[in-house]
């Protein structure tokens, strides 16, 4: 099956939808949207890539112009804005997508979005940002955790779509950044965590410990942070850092022994010595009874 641009533009809720990009997350799209019993249309730059899609009931475009043209609302998943707007911004696809939607789900910063958001409203095109929070298999399940910003009323009109993704979905308001933002500040703790689980996995092989044997450990001080997270948000957002019963001169003495550990087995430390840098400076400044949260204020110094 085939669709052109001339097709018209459905205008209440659509049970069409596009998907352009088919990476390992926009097929998970795709596939979610077929499952739902949506008719699904899939474009992909290299081809190839809509035979599973396909395989699974979606109809695969032979332009993106086509895709465009089949559905109402868009979904376009790529690497990132440069991989989007590669897509978007050239004709003949920028004239077929006037008056259509585009929920664009790939990952970039919120000054990508708000521009990506300037050019959809001088091209006539409705624009909702987002930002899928979880990995692929979540997709089509409760587990899917999926965070929109944009025009309030172009998400209502797209949530009856979108819910075939499953799981969570949350619009964050109408500033076209807040999703990109959410996103690169949720995903700011999860790689700092992910450097620290790597280099634990170091230290803790040079002394002898696998990391299977860690494994179960790390799980236990992951556990606890969710808690810290709580207690520490309203204090960041009040600008006040109790350091009760946890000063951050006891960060500065465990991050001491770390380092130090770690340099007599040659490992790298330059993420623990830039975390230790910004607590030195804490104390430095006559800080040092406050909490390790104070470092919000000092990494805001620039
Ligand atoms: P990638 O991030 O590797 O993106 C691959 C897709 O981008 C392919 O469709 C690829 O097309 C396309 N692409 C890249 N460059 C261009 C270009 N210049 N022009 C056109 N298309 C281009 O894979 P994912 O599918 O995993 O991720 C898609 C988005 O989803 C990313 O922004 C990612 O951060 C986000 N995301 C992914 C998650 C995951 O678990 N995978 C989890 C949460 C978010 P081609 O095949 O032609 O190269």
């Amino acid at each position: 099956m085939t669709a052109s641009n001339s097709d018209p533009v459905p205008t209440s809720a659509p049970a069409a939808v596009t998907v352009l990009g088919l990476g390992p997350m926009g097929r998970a799209l795709a596939g979610a949207f077929v499952d739902a019993g949506m008719r699904t249309t899939v474009w992909n730059r290299t081809p190839g890539r809509a035979v599973e899609p396909a395989r699974r009931g979606a109809t695969a475009a032979r332009t993106a112009e086509e895709a465009v043209g089949a559905s109402g609302l868009i979904v376009v998943c790529v690497r990132d804005y440069d991989a989007a707007d590669a897509i978007l911004r050239r004709e003949p696809v920028a004239a077929a997508l006037r008056g259509r939607t585009v929920v664009n789900l790939s990952a970039d910063t919120p000054a990508r979005a708000r521009d990506t958001a300037q050019w959809a409203a001088r091209h006539g095109v409705r624009y909702l940002d987002g930002a899928i929070m979880t990995p692929t298999p979540t997709v089509g399940t409760p587990a899917a955790v999926v965070l929109y910003s944009g025009p309030a009323e172009l998400y209502r009109e797209s949530r009856p779509v979108l819910d075939a993704l499953g799981g969570t979905h949350t619009h964050l308001g109408e500033e076209i950044g807040r999703a990109a933002a959410h996103d690169l500040a949720l995903l700011d703790v999860f790689w700092t965590a992910m450097a620290g689980w790597a280099h634990a996995v170091a230290l803790a092989r040079a002394e002898g410990i696998t990391a299977r044997e860690l494994a179960p450990y790390a799980q236990g001080i992951a556990a606890i942070l969710p808690a810290i997270f709580d207690g520490t948000a309203a204090d960041a957002d009040a600008g006040v850092f109790p350091g009760e019963g946890n000063p951050i001169t006891s960060a500065a003495a465990s991050i001491d022994h770390i380092v130090r550990t770690s340099e007599a087995h040659g490992i790298d430390t330059g993420v623990l010595r830039a975390a230790e840098g910004q607590v030195l400076r804490v104390i430095g400044r006559g800080h040092g009874a406050d909490g390790f949260i104070r470092v919000t204020r000092e990494v805001a110094r620039g």
